[in-house]
């Protein structure tokens, strides 16, 4: 063939087409097709050149298209023409050849088919291996020690490759080129089983897998070494077993995720809809929050008085052989003690596990990154992030706009901090609540990766205005340049509006439990004109002491106490007595005076609160176990379809509007005063805040002008009041603004306060 005949192309796709096997995948394709030229890795994304057969090159794209690897997604592909070369190989160039380091990280990924295919195939010489993975599938970000990733600088730098599998390594046309993880049992890591003291367990037994699956049908509990910590794990059918491991977490009613072998499994226990399957199998095996079915036979102790049930599938291959035939799904709690991150090294584990596990299933694979499973949930057609982690992080999210170098420190509570560099948003995995020295070490180990992922050290910081958060204090301790502080709804709106690429004004919803006001009393249920750059309080709730403060998150009566106190005034004590709240009747007075005087009792305009304060009116929860647990079960209680709704009044007063509840609350407590149904009561509340909150923003928009609307804030966990909110204010006219990879609660908040010091910062140097 001359040169007449060729054609050369060169092609630059973009998306999530690096760490995930896509070069291998272009390698193997232009091989077949008898194309010459390379493929390789940059800063823009991977560049193809290919040439040959004119008819080759135009098949070539769709070829890539219709083979990617399971965890690639391409986002777009540019293609110019160049002249022909006459290259006749084609080959995979090491970005290092370029001088360039190839510092991308890619999160973890669920094992693949082809690997689960040879894990159970007794022919394979990885047959029943629990460490199989290739360029598709396998530990990442959760490996590594430095960058650029490369199996010295992850934690398979100790175990030596065999000739067998080094050769797959070495190899272009195979599925293990350049797998930095690839191990066989030959070379590769190991399992082995000890008891709860941590002594190996008799030899008697060769198979620690079988062995554990003995262990958890007969009730144990069993600590497990995974991908970014340890589980705890325990059959999810035994109910004996689940109460034993929550006396023993001290976790006394959050709900447990379950792991199930297979998705008709999850069917049987949940309703599984086309979105829940994609989400259950993919490359991010997330745990997806799924409505339970009544009698799913999961013990009732898993996921008490709550709607959902969350699921995931098996992520590892020794998942995979735990969860073989059929055998019953698994509680899989992250190890730790309450309020502590997940655990992560051997040692560490059986000190801090001692005394929960009955058993350790261990390995010798170090964890180098600790990285709890992501959550998920499935509204109105779309995905709605609830905790971004394993799976996702570190994944940058991909901006419209550049900006300045930022780090962020996040919240204090459900933190992760982010770094933005151009128009990348690196976020870290979740960290957790910021309450003891471990979370506070684990946001620092966050932090010194997060620089090395982003090749970046800012000299630029975003925290709180909050002045007690630990993020506050550690900003002024970094040496760093300078410092700019972000109020907490402020960052909710403005992580939504940079997801969306929004630069204009917009009316902001924030709907969360707590966050610093820059009148220093509890935001929560504020409507913000917002720009990145600054805000306006446009309207919010009307606010309502807190007596005890942040006994009050834990303790709902004492907000229903509040709600009372404001909708009856002096007769509010007897209203609590016919309302069921007399148990706490030795408290009225000390709260009468608290509430009178203001001490101890700060003002707050939460709706979080609000949800808890209705689930205690309603006789559903007086005191929680953790923060929103009122809340949930009150979503749990509201399953019914469209009812008559309450009275609210919306006022106008120093340039804001105000909403007040009062009147929904008489309304309510009298309902339940007259024995209505507490289900019927619990949907009326729902509908009737969604109107409240969609008549707040329309007054706004009528001042305003401003048809932009925009949602975050976690009480948009809850699915009627997303859903609710979302239709009302679309059936209004409003364009209506979501997060797309981000959660609503506090995990967003990092992105927010990143953007809004980068906006300030680039509007100074303009
Ligand atoms: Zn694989
Ligand atoms: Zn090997």
């Amino acid at each position: 063939m001359n040169n007449q005949e060729r054609r050369r192309i060169r092609l630059l796709f973009s998306g999530i087409v690096q760490g995930v096997g896509f070069r291998p995948a272009i390698y193997r394709i232009a091989k077949e097709q008898n194309l010459g030229g390379f493929v390789c890795n940059t800063p823009e994304g991977v560049v193809v050149e290919v040439e040959g057969h004119p008819r080759h090159i135009e098949g070539f794209v769709p070829a890539v298209l219709n083979n990617l690897p399971p965890a690639a997604e391409v986002a777009a592909v540019s293609q110019e023409d160049l002249s022909v070369r006459g290259e006749q190989t084609f080959q995979i160039r090491s970005s290092r050849d370029d001088g360039d380091k190839d510092v991308m990280i890619s999160p973890d990924l669920a094992v693949c088919d082809n690997c689960l295919r040879e894990l159970k195939d007794p022919r394979d010489r990885r047959y029943r291996y629990p460490f199989i993975n290739c360029t598709d599938c396998g530990p990442r970000l959760t490996i590594i020690r430095d960058v650029p990733y490369d199996r010295g600088n992850t934690s398979m730098a100790c175990f030596p490759l065999c000739p067998q599998c080094g050769t797959e390594y070495e190899n272009p046309s195979d599925r293990r080129f350049h797998a930095e993880p690839n191990a066989c049992p030959l070379c590769g890591p190991r399992l082995w089983m000890t008891d709860g003291q941590g002594v190996p367990l008799a030899d008697d037994f060769p198979d620690p897998v079988e062995q554990a699956r003995e262990l958890l049908k007969k009730g144990k509990i069993l600590a497990i070494k995974g991908l970014g910590g340890f589980h705890l794990a325990v059959d999810a059918t035994n109910e004996q077993a689940v109460q034993r491991l929550r006396a023993r977490k001290y976790r006394e009613e959050k709900p447990l995720a379950v792991m199930v072998g297979h998705l008709e499994a999850a069917g049987r226990i949940a309703e599984i809809g086309r979105l829940e399957q994609h989400l259950l199998s993919s490359p991010q095996r997330p745990i997806v929050l799924c409505r339970k079915k009544r009698h799913g036979g999961i013990a009732p102790s898993v996921a008490p008085g709550v709607p959902d049930q969350g699921i995931m599938l098996p992520y590892t291959p020794l998942h995979a052989l735990l969860l073989e035939d059929d055998s019953p799904p698994l509680v899989m709690t992250s190890g730790n003690r309450v309020d502590e991150p997940i655990c992560q090294k051997n040692r560490e584990a059986l000190l801090r596990l001692k005394g929960i596990a009955d058993f350790f299933l261990l390995h010798n694979r170090d964890i180098l990154v600790r990285c709890d499973d992501s959550v998920v949930t499935a509204a109105r057609g779309k995905t709605v992030m609830i905790r971004r982690s394993r799976g996702y992080a570190p994944r940058p999210i991909t901006l419209q706009q550049c900006y300045p170098d930022v780090l962020a420190l996040g919240p204090q509570l459900k933190a992760t901090l982010c770094i933005l560099k151009g128009n990348q948003a690196y976020l870290s995995p979740h960290i957790g609540d910021l309450e003891t020295p471990e979370a506070r070490a684990f946001h620092s180990e966050s932090l010194s990766l997060m620089e090395r992922i982003a090749s970046c050290r800012p000299k630029v910081l975003a925290c709180d205005l909050h002045p007690a958060y630990y993020t506050t204090r550690l900003a002024k301790e970094l040496p760093h340049r300078e410092i700019f502080r972000v109020q907490h709804h402020h960052a909710h709106i403005v992580s939504v509006m940079a997801e969306n690429g929004l630069s204009e004004q917009v009316i902001g919803l924030a709907m969360d439990g707590t966050g610093y006001g820059t009148d220093g009393t509890v935001w929560g249920c504020e409507f913000l004109i917002s720009d990145e750059l600054d805000f306006q309080r446009a309207g919010h709730l009307e606010p309502f002491p807190l007596p005890g403060s942040d006994k009050a998150v834990r303790e709902p009566w004492r907000v229903a106490v509040s709600l009372l106190h404001e909708s009856y005034g002096h007769d509010w004590q007897e209203m609590a007595q016919r309302l069921d709240l007399s148990a706490f009747a030795s408290h009225f007075e000390l709260l009468n005076s608290m509430m009178a005087s203001g001490l101890n009792s700060p003002q707050a305009s939460s709706l979080g609160r609000v949800f808890d304060a209705v689930a205690s009116l309603l006789g559903i929860r007086h005191t929680a176990s953790f923060e929103g647990q009122a809340a949930m079960e009150l979503e749990a209680m509201a399953d019914l379809p469209y009812e008559a709704s309450y009275p609210f009044l919306l006022r106008y007063e120093d340039g804001r509007t105000l909403l007040d509840l009062r009147p929904l609350i008489r309304t309510l407590a009298q309902e339940r005063i007259n024995g209505i149904d507490p289900h019927k009561i619990a949907s009326r509340f729902h509908v009737s805040l969604i109107k409240a909150l969609a008549a707040t923003a329309g007054e706004i928009r009528e001042r305003t002008g401003i048809n932009r609307a925009v949602l975050s804030g976690g009480c948009f966990q809850n699915r009627i009041l997303f859903n609710g909110v979302t239709r009302e204010l679309e059936k209004e006219g409003f364009a209506v603004y979501t997060h797309i990879s981000l959660p609503p609660n506090d995990g967003c908040i990092a992105l927010g306060q990143a953007v809004v010091a980068a906006s300030r910062l680039k509007r100074r140097k303009s």
